[in-house]
């Protein structure tokens, strides 16, 4: 894997960005607050829980909100302050990774899905058999701190290898300036023992799909996530239909893929109030697409994940314009804004931290501005966004590598 280096200071624009957005990120210390950072002034669209409302915020240097107001009554602008015109958004989240493959940097192989990723011994498996420990948590470092630098603060990642794999997780996290939430995946389903292990050090489990695990594995996984009190997640219909009563019968926090899911699937997942989330470009790979238009129509709360990183990079800004344009391809248009909030409100909501989707003075939450045009926002943010568009408020360098796309 080729990487580069990460020399931005506190502002961190992404490798791509153009040389506007370097000088800014790289602003003297004239511009900057005492912390080293300039407060950004935006006059714009603000995008959030509340939806997208014509404003201005003053943003501090780790991204927190400092002011908000509609346009032109935060006063003038004040020294050391940096003005832009652009669309504020709280950070993203994604809802569904493997970045334990990231070592993987050739073309995904075109052979039946099942032999590639398929546990035990599907390509993925075999590749994460092969790669030392060292390889894994530095492959994983430098996509967690690209997802960083693209402005995601959390990603739910399906972490395989049981404990061991937790742990790379977990030391690989340090220092790349995000979150995972670790689904880990016990070594033997059937062994109460380690699962519960696991969960003393995972944030829950994410299981492959159930017709996968043996008799009573996903009955016991149920029962100790619930005793742990945490997560649990599943791939469900991605390459084949499956009934979707034991699944949901698991009282599942989140499905993933859902692909080949039924209209009848997708009521009863809306009943139950789970949260799927679809991966686009990655079923793309292997000729599918998930439904959707009716998990919009449902208003099934939605997130969306850029699913194993030997496919595609974890770019959510890609994933969005792929899912949009793709839907119009179809013949089944999504709303731009179904996939700005599945990115950016939704996923805090399902992970229970829903001031963090709100961009307002003392809130938890971070913000990140695209300079985009502003007339319609939710069609910039979906269909128009890119890395060069983008500024990271208070991402300081963050000492890992950012691959090369
Ligand atoms: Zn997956």
């Amino acid at each position: 894997m080729v990487y580069m280096p990460n020399i931005l200071g506190p502002w961190v624009a992404p490798p791509q960005a153009g040389p506007r957005l370097r000088r800014l990120a790289a602003s003297p210390a004239s511009r900057r607050d005492r912390r080293g950072a300039p407060v950004l002034r935006v006059v714009g669209v603000i995008v959030d829980s509340e939806g997208a409302v014509p404003g201005e915020v003053r943003i501090g240097p780790s991204g927190e909100i400092l002011e908000r107001g509609s346009r032109g009554t935060l006063g003038p602008e004040r020294a050391g302050e940096r003005k832009l015109h652009g669309i504020v958004l709280p950070r993203a989240v994604n809802g569904h990774t493997h970045v334990g493959d990231s070592v993987w940097t050739k073309e995904p192989p075109r052979l039946p899905f099942h032999q590639v990723v398929a546990p035990p011994h599907g390509l993925k498996h075999r590749l994460l058999a092969q790669t030392s420990p060292r390889e894994k948590r530095q492959g994983m470092r430098a996509s967690l701190s690209a997802m960083a630098a693209l402005g995601t603060a959390v990603t739910l990642d399906f972490r395989e290898e049981a404990r061991p794999g937790v742990r790379l997780l977990r030391a690989a996290e340090k220092g790349a300036g995000l979150e995972a939430i670790a689904l880990g995946r016990p070594a033997d389903p059937l062994d109460r023992r380690e699962v519960r292990a696991l969960l003393q050090e995972a944030d829950g489990l994410g299981l492959s799909a159930l017709r996968d695990l043996p008799l009573g594995a996903a009955e016991l996984a149920r029962q100790e996530v619930r005793r742990a009190g945490k997560r649990l997640a599943l791939h469900a219909s991605e390459s084949v239909w499956e009934s979707l009563d034991p699944v949901l019968d698991l009282k599942p926090d989140l499905l993933v893929h859902l692909c080949e899911a039924t209209g009848e699937d997708l009521d009863a997942v809306r009943d139950a109030k789970v949260a799927v989330a679809a991966c686009p470009r990655s079923n793309a790979l292997y000729g599918r697409f998930p439904p959707l238009a009716q998990i919009e129509r449902r208003g099934i709360p939605l997130l969306l994940g850029t699913d194993n990183v030997m496919f595609q990079a974890p770019d959510l800004f890609r994933e969005m314009e792929f899912a949009y344009l793709s839907s119009r391809a179809r013949g089944e248009p999504l709303e731009p804004r179904t996939l700005v909030d599945a990115v950016f409100v939704t996923p805090w909501k399902i992970l229970g931290r829903p001031a963090a989707a709100r961009l307002e003075v003392g809130a938890p939450s971070r913000a990140l501005v695209l300079r985009l045009p502003t007339e319609d926002p939710y069609y910039q943010v979906a269909a128009r966004s890119a890395h060069r568009h983008l500024l990271v408020p208070g991402r300081s360098a963050v000492g890992g590598a950012v691959p090369v796309a």
